[in-house]
């Protein structure tokens, strides 16, 4: 199979994100898109293929959503060092994976409730040879009431998996307070705000800002969704497997 060269773009790392991925992590990009593309023989992980379409929409809108974490000097939120990152809803691995690869010194969980997708994770993190990353199989519901993983993440993440409530029922309990949530999202209205604010109210968490903007290439829309956990989330949450998704907070 003949795999296509990412693009490089360096120039629009550094004018959107601040950031630029060294030789060897554009080289961990390129392994990352390689394994998908041979992944994708075996089971559907993505429609995203095309060399530039994938740069955008997996690799930049993944790291789009921390940027304002890269920042060192950032007012905006204090992340410790050796944060401990959950990406939940993972699927092929986003936005964790790039992330693992542009932040060494976080430890990235990526979860899933797809065991097939978690033996492709597993594959990739060996092939990449990536010692941040581990993945966890499983559901959100059931995990986020697993004392071994409630509250203890610095960070948690969610793309395209679910309406904004059921997202943050899914990700708040893993979160410590403190901590952050970040909701990537696409198309955002009033009422989603409104919406998600009375599930936090429930969870322990608070809306803290919702960045808008757009994809550099094609100019998608994108807003991300940056949610602080504020008090303890209460036991009954997240409720059982299936409910949030079918009766939303
Ligand atoms: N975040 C990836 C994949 C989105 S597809 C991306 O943006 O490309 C949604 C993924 O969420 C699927 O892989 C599905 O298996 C997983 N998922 C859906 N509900 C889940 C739940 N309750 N717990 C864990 N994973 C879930």
């Amino acid at each position: 199979m003949e795999i296509p060269q990412l693009p490089l773009m360096l120039d629009l790392w550094q004018s959107t994100i601040n950031w630029q991925p060294t030789q060897s992590q554009q080289q961990k990009f390129q392994e990352l898109y390689e394994t998908i593309l041979i992944g994708n023989q075996q089971q559907n992980l993505t429609r995203i293929t095309a060399p530039e379409d994938f740069w955008e929409k997996h690799l930049w809108d993944s790291l789009s959503g921390i940027a304002p974490l890269l920042e060192t000097d950032s007012p905006s939120h204090h992340i410790p060092k050796n944060a401990k990152i959950i990406d939940v809803g993972t699927g092929p691995g986003f936005p964790g994976m790039p992330i693992a690869i542009s932040k060494p010194e976080w430890k990235i969980n990526l979860l899933d409730s797809t065991r097939k997708k978690i033996v492709f994770l597993n594959n990739a993190i060996s092939l990449l040879q990536l010692q941040n990353a581990t993945t966890i199989l499983g559901r959100a519901e059931a995990v986020g009431q697993e004392s071994y993983h409630r509250e203890k993440y610095d960070l948690a993440l969610i793309r395209a998996v679910g309406q904004p409530s059921v997202c943050a029922e899914y990700i708040l309990p893993l979160v410590k307070v403190g901590g952050l949530g970040i909701l990537y999202r696409g198309h955002w209205a009033e009422e989603d705000t409104v919406n998600l604010e009375s599930a936090l109210s429930k969870l322990g968490g608070k809306l803290k800002s919702i960045q808008s903007g757009q994809t550099p290439v094609s100019r998608g829309v994108r807003n991300c969704v940056y949610i602080l956990k504020t008090t303890p989330t209460q036991s009954q949450y997240p409720r059982a497997v299936g409910t949030p998704h079918q009766q939303p907070l």
